[in-house]
């Protein structure tokens, strides 16, 4: 089963709109940045991005404009959770993380047995049909137990082919990323096995070398789950995953900047080693994003959010975060001072590539119109979603 590209125009149901909207700063993701820019969109697609008088009274306008941003690790938000596998609490998770500027979302599962994840994974391709997620990532369950992090050690495993093939096609296509320990027994086959099927494999949850890391990417691994964390750190004379991951050009690179799980400085280190086009700024959200601390299930292991920190009762471990991408972009901003295009490209267009999302991430005639306006400090103003400007107390009027 190969899986399906995403095409905004095919998605079934949704509602789509038509407009201009206008900033003084259009940052298109690879192409130059407009100065007193504005970008017009019919029924959803965007169909001209020019400078100085817009060809129509815009329906927003902002300091500076970005694609809207592209997610490709959350778990949930709102209260909700994607391993509910209850059609309102995924939709609920998709709207949240929407109205913090998430126009596409990739929904992922912790481990799970295989019959739980099974159902699970089948209400996340019935979402996927109707476009509310843009796909599915099983993050385990053929993870470390050394590094399960807020994963049940109980459930973990080695990688079987029949397993593989069971999940794939309980997906429907819809399985983008797996996040796998390569130093598993089966590991390099299941890396073959899920490549030849269109699946991204992300090196994630391990204890492995750095021979083995470059032996998985040398099989066709091309993401690092949350570099830095649930790995064994770089070593001058130890350097582990951490190493391959981040001198291997084809490697995407997800970072959790909530402050919490890396350093600003380790951000930095990445950014610097890596460039700004291989760095994927993702949220690994669980379901207290944009909820309130307190008591959550992540998976089946009882988790505790304290002032906004989650973490796992029975170990004390980081599970997840409760990070929204407006958060993670207006972070990167404010305390590194990244820069626009840069922005554009860790918190939009590099998941779209890593993914193989076409339509999304850039602004360019023919993507769909998903924009994010925002102020010179990196604060969301207005989202758009395929041409729909979404209500909120911080729309602004021209
Ligand atoms: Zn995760």
């Amino acid at each position: 089963m190969v899986v399906s590209a995403v095409d905004p125009r095919e998605r079934l149901g949704a509602a789509v709109g038509s407009g201009v909207v206008s900033a003084d700063l259009v940052v298109p993701g690879g192409g130059q940045e407009v100065r007193q820019g504005w970008v017009s969109f019919e029924a959803g697609i965007l169909t001209g991005i020019g400078t100085g008088a817009p060809p129509q009274t815009p329906v927003a306008h902002a300091d500076v404009l970005l694609p809207g941003f592209v997610d490709q690790h959350c778990h949930g938000g709102g209260g909700a959770s994607f391993s509910s596998a209850e059609p309102d609490q995924i939709r609920r998770v998709a709207d949240v993380h929407l109205r913090h500027g998430t126009t596409t979302l990739v929904a992922s599962l912790v481990s799970e047995a295989v019959a739980t994840l099974l159902a699970q994974v089948e209400a996340l391709a019935e979402a996927a049909d109707r476009g509310i997620v843009a796909g599915i990532h099983l993050e385990g369950p053929w993870i470390a137990r050394g590094k399960c992090g807020a994963h049940d050690p109980e459930v973990l495993r080695p990688p079987t082919h029949l397993e593989i093939a069971n999940l794939l096609a309980a997906g429907r296509g819809f399985i983008r990323q797996v996040t796998l320990a390569p130093e598993l027994p089966g590991a390099m086959p299941a890396i073959e096995q899920l490549v030849g099927a269109g699946v991204r494999v992300a090196i994630g949850h391990t204890e492995c070398s750095l021979d083995i890391a470059q032996e998985a990417i040398a099989c066709g691994a091309t993401v690092a789950t949350h570099l830095w964390n649930a790995m064994p750190p770089l070593g001058h004379r130890q350097p582990g995953p951490i190493a391959a991951l981040l001198t291997a050009p084809e490697v995407y690179l997800e970072v959790v900047n909530d402050g919490v799980h890396v350093d600003p400085a380790v951000l930095r280190v990445t950014l610097d080693a890596a460039g700004g086009t291989r760095v994927v700024v993702m949220t690994d959200a669980m379901g207290a994003a944009d909820a309130s601390d307190g008591p959550y299930l992540l998976g089946g292991l009882d988790v505790m959010v304290t002032d906004r920190v989650a973490r796992v009762v029975a170990t004390g471990a980081i599970a997840g975060s409760t990070l929204t991408m407006d958060e993670a972009v207006g972070r990167a901003r404010r305390v590194l001072g990244m820069g626009w295009q840069d922005l554009s490209n860790v918190a939009a267009g590099n998941a779209a590539r890593a993914m193989g999302l076409v339509g999304v991430g850039a602004i360019e005639v023919g993507s769909a119109a998903d924009l994010v306006l925002l102020t010179d400090h990196a604060e969301l103003v207005t989202v758009v979603k395929s041409g729909v400007v979404l209500p909120g107390p911080a729309t602004v009027t021209v």
